[in-house]
């Protein structure tokens, strides 16, 4: 791809066969629906490589997301699972594209889906509990959910006005531990106590990680076996369905970006995409992973290089150094993996610099070096 096009923008790198094999692997090995959170990545390849390998349901935040997967995907069923909505939102996802799944974590918004949807146990109001864990990167708790005892009283009230209900939460993104769903399923048995309202279904949200230097991961396997196991024990009906709601945890690797450097001065270097473009996670802690593109011999050695971002801010600089040549270059191109999750999604065209280039490519990222820990 660099031969052929010499990029001096950004470039991504599609991989939808890493998105195939994430997708089938979920489908596999979780004992209900996966839905794909489409904040994530909603890129049209991304839904058309995921739906592809069979997913089929979404969550979605947004009425624009809701059309833009119905657009896309024949057949597809969205979920609209942010707890706070605009009344035309709930009313449009209802009547147009058939949403029948609202989560809620106050009775305020309670009221507002009553007063615009009719209350049928055709619509499932899924009350969203607060978990609180260290092992995650992005910690939602504060912004969203409602305590065990608080979202037993909107389950019971929503079920007395004639909804169904369920219940769901999310532990945060980049979760580094499996025992956090555990510990939310806990706060889920708390909030059912022994209550007899039936729940149509149980969302366990998203947070399965992705690879990064600074994060050492355990197997998906692991994180679906700690919600297995813990689901047992709550006696479950056997027509209460189980969700997840992976985001990066399914786009991650579908991604990479080649960037090239514009100009070196010393020991830094300056990119042509930065923090306001794919690399805003490197702003909150995350550090991806990179390796040089092979377009010429480079020296042996290595030394860490401050790297700045193509915009005029001051803030556009990576937080971390990068490992790179001691003879790098103005030219040279570098590629970061795993850029599919939260990359293009949150990157701005701040200063004229956004990400436009997709090109497919078959070959797997692998990154150069050792594995940082934490502590480097
Ligand atoms: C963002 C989000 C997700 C997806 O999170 P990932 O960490 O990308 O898996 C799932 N559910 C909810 C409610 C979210 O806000």
């Amino acid at each position: 791809m660099v031969a052929a096009r010499r990029p001096e923008s950004p470039v991504y790198c599609v991989r939808p066969h890493v998105m195939e094999r994430a997708a089938r692997l979920f489908i596999e090995a979780f004992p209900g629906d996966s839905l794909y959170a489409v904040k994530c990545n909603p890129s049209a390849h991304v839904l058309e490589a995921l739906s592809g390998a069979g997913i089929r349901h979404f969550d979605t935040a947004s009425l624009p997301e809701i059309e833009r997967v119905m657009e896309r995907v024949p057949g597809a069923t969205c979920y609209f699972m942010h707890p706070v909505k605009a009344r035309s939102a709930i009313r449009e996802a209802y009547s147009r594209h058939g949403v029948r799944f609202f989560a809620l974590d106050h009775r305020s918004e309670l009221d507002k889906i009553g007063e615009e949807l009719p209350a049928t146990r055709e619509v499932v109001l899924v009350v969203r509990l607060e978990v609180r864990h260290s092992s995650v990167v992005y910690d939602l708790s504060g912004k969203f959910g409602a305590s065990p005892e608080a979202a037993r009283e909107l389950l019971e009230e929503a079920y007395s006005r004639g909804f169904s209900v369920g219940l769901c939460f999310h532990v945060g993104s980049q979760c580094t531990d499996p025992a956090a769903y555990a510990s939310g399923i806990e706060r889920v048995s708390s909030a059912l106590a022994d209550s007899e309202i039936p729940l149509a279904c149980l969302d366990v949200g998203g947070g399965f990680p992705g690879t990064y230097l600074d994060a050492p991961v355990e197997e998906l396997s692991r994180y679906i076996a700690a919600i297995i196991q813990q689901v047992k024990g709550l006696n479950l009906a056997r027509d209460c369905r189980l969700f997840c709601e992976p985001g990066r945890g399914l786009c991650e690797g579908g991604e990479s970006v080649v960037v090239q450097v514009q100009l070196r001065r010393d020991r830094s270097v300056y990119l042509n995409d930065g923090i306001y473009g794919s690399m805003t996670e490197e702003g909150t802690g995350l550090r991806h992973r990179h390796r040089m593109l092979a377009t010429r011999a480079f020296a042996s050695t290595q030394s860490p290089f401050t790297a700045y971002g193509p915009t005029c801010d001051a803030i556009d600089v990576l937080p971390h150094p990068l490992e790179l040549p001691d003879d790098i270059r103005e030219g040279d191109w570098i590629e970061f993996g795993n850029m599919g999750a939260y990359g293009v999604a949150c990157s701005t065209a701040f200063n004229g610099f956004s990400p436009e280039a997709f090109v497919v490519v078959e070959n797997e990222f692998v990154a150069a070096g050792p594995t940082l820990t934490r502590d480097d």
